[in-house]
């Protein structure tokens, strides 16, 4: 049994301890007592050195703790020092999680689901659907009004049968763990907290996501916070210097230009669809109807795309017996379109020439197109269309 020695002081960084066995020769070492926070709860495992070795991982085996080293180690005797940086963040982001998940259910009376502390942003659950901006703003206030206040996070050990006034109710029998924010929260919980709501530093909400039944409540703490900020804030500057307007005019600026450009693109696909009449009325108009009655109008270019020649297509295919054959060269594409009274079907006859020329593709009678492996098998694609009636 490893006596965790986080869970009367979380603010040890440095102790020693008796090795009481080795595994993996001497690359998974069990202690005695440990300062090195496991794994658990949601939140992660410490990182620092035992010995000359660096923590690697640190596992929670329920008795024991595990600690997984980068280097083999034999001494008998350890001096461990953990990652203070690294876990007073987790215990910034962890003490602040309690107070939102309290404030959550006061202000609105949602339960906290699940807790997941990563590496960049934590999240918390809680079980409505969806939050409103206002909710969030509401909790986020109210929850660093509690971290100015200061109060005061202890740890005390009551009978699991007696222990009252829990926010939720444990699973666990014997003696319960628990954590108190004064005139607040108290909570079961094997984590590391601040000793006091001050050390947990600004706390942020991020963006909600809506995951089953529940909403997702990204959030960081402390200096995450600060760093998010600067990032946001850095973000903001940039796209502002780039649109040459005050950062708090980006959004309104950003939406008028938004709604000109759909105007724009709407205005030039009405322009195109026109420049595509007038063109074919002129193409149909310069060829001669074969024995049939039908007027081709071919149209061949070097590169491009075949959406580029779908406003000509379909133009020309609203003219009386037409058939539009479109061509671009690299990559080998061909379209065509027929009108109604035709009597053309186009899909009928581009798979018929796709099929000798070793192309893909498909369509309505109306319009079809598809692709070829080469320029050559595009011409003969193409004069195999040339030949159907
Ligand atoms: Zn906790």
């Amino acid at each position: 049994m490893t006596t965790r020695l986080y869970y009367a002081d979380s603010y040890l960084t440095e102790f020693d301890a008796r090795v009481v066995e080795r595994a993996e020769d001497g690359r998974r070492v069990y202690l005695e007592r440990t300062a090195f926070y496991p794994t658990s709860g949601g939140q992660p495992h410490d990182t620092g050195v035992l010995g000359d070795a660096s923590v690697r991982d640190v596992i929670d085996e329920g008795e024991r703790i595990a600690h997984v080293l980068d280097t083999p180690v034999n001494e008998s005797t350890l001096t461990g020092r953990i990652d203070w940086p690294r876990r007073f963040d987790h215990m910034q982001q962890h003490t602040g999680q309690h107070v939102l998940s309290a404030v959550l259910e006061d202000l609105f009376g949602w339960a906290t689901v699940s807790v997941h502390f990563g590496v960049d942003v934590s999240t918390l659950d809680v079980d409505v659907p969806t939050v409103t901006p206002d909710q969030v703003a509401r909790a986020e206030r109210r929850a660093n009004e509690i971290v100015f206040e200061n109060r005061p996070v202890t740890v005390s050990y009551e009978d699991a049968a007696e222990a009252s006034g829990l926010r939720k109710a444990s699973a666990r029998e014997g003696t319960l763990r628990i954590v108190s924010i004064a005139d607040l929260d108290r909570s079961a919980c094997g984590g590391t907290h601040v000793r006091a709501t001050g050390e947990i530093g600004a706390i942020l909400i991020g963006k909600i996501d809506k995951v089953r039944q529940s909403a997702r409540l990204e959030f960081v703490c402390g200096l995450r916070s600060v760093g998010r900020a600067r990032a946001d804030h850095d973000a903001l500057a940039r796209l502002a210097q780039s649109l040459s307007a005050a950062p708090n005019e980006v959004a309104d600026l950003v939406a008028r230009q938004s709604t000109r450009l759909k105007d724009a693109e709407s205005r030039l696909r009405a322009l195109e669809t026109d420049l595509a009449a007038r063109i074919a009325r002129e193409r149909y108009d310069g060829v001669q109807a074969d024995d049939s009655g039908i007027r081709r109008v071919m149209e061949r270019r070097a590169s491009g795309s075949l959406d580029e020649l779908r406003p000509l297509a379909l133009a020309t295919a609203s003219l009386p017996r037409a058939v539009f054959v479109g061509a671009v060269e690299s990559p080998a594409a061909l379209l065509v379109a027929a009108s109604d009274d035709s009597g053309f079907d186009a899909g009928r006859a581009i798979k018929a020439a796709l099929v000798d020329a070793g192309g893909r593709g498909g369509g309505s009678a109306r319009l079809a197109q598809g692709t070829l492996p080469s320029r050559e098998a595009l011409d003969r694609a193409i004069a195999s269309i040339g030949g159907v009636r």
